[in-house]
């Protein structure tokens, strides 16, 4: 069973419900970025305080500090039978760097589940998410930054993991349980049994 995974695709997608639902059928924790530096900024720590500026403009923060976070999370003991990574990695120098580390201890990645949805839903979507979770870069000019960020930054990573046979992509039109029947089908899981 696949056990190393990243997810990709656009900023609500349901890449974070997804990971959520997959990480508790797998056993596996998620490891969200994004939930790293909010985690940071509500404590106010220095790589909070770094991180805040970026996000609040939809604008990635600098390699240098995710790319530490990164590593020092993977190094906890919960991520020695797996984990998904939400969020990450976001660029191509951070797939190189992934690499590396993943190489070292020689785990790589399994799989890249790739979630799709059309470029209106997705605004929609996050504009709605911001009247639930108060989320402060879930702002339509933020949304419209953070999608053109996806474009030029994100979305070439996915032909990376294309070219490297672990590229899984699911539709993510639906309810979250048909979403995940069909993450949970294109990865050869079978669904949740009653819960
Ligand atoms: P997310 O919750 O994944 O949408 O992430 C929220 C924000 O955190 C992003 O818009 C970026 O500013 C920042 N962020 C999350 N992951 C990364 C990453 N891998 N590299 C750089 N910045 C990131």
């Amino acid at each position: 069973m696949k056990r190393r995974l990243v997810l990709l695709g656009p900023p609500g997608s349901g890449k974070g419900t997804q990971g959520e639902l997959l990480a508790a059928r797998l056993g596996i924790p998620t490891i969200s970025t994004g939930a790293l530096f909010r985690d940071q900024m509500a404590r106010g720590t220095a790589l909070g305080v770094e991180a805040q500026t970026y996000i609040a403009q939809g604008h990635l923060v600098p390699d240098r500090v995710t790319n530490a976070m990164v590593a020092n999370r993977l190094t906890q003991a919960d991520a020695a039978r797996g984990f998904i990574l939400d969020g990450y990695p976001r660029n191509v120098p951070q797939v190189a760097v992934l690499d590396g580390i993943l190489d070292q201890a020689g785990t790589p990645i399994e799989a890249a589940l790739e979630m799709r949805l059309d470029e209106d839903l997705i605004v929609s979507r996050l504009l709605k998410r911001a009247e639930i979770e108060g989320r402060a870069d879930d702002t339509e000019p933020v949304i419209r930054a953070r999608l053109e960020v996806y474009h030029s930054q994100t979305e070439p990573i996915i032909d990376v993991y294309r070219s490297r046979g672990l590229l899984v992509s699911v539709d993510s039109l639906g309810t979250i349980e048909e979403v995940s029947e069909a993450v949970m089908r294109a990865l050869g899981l079978e669904q949740l049994d009653n819960q």
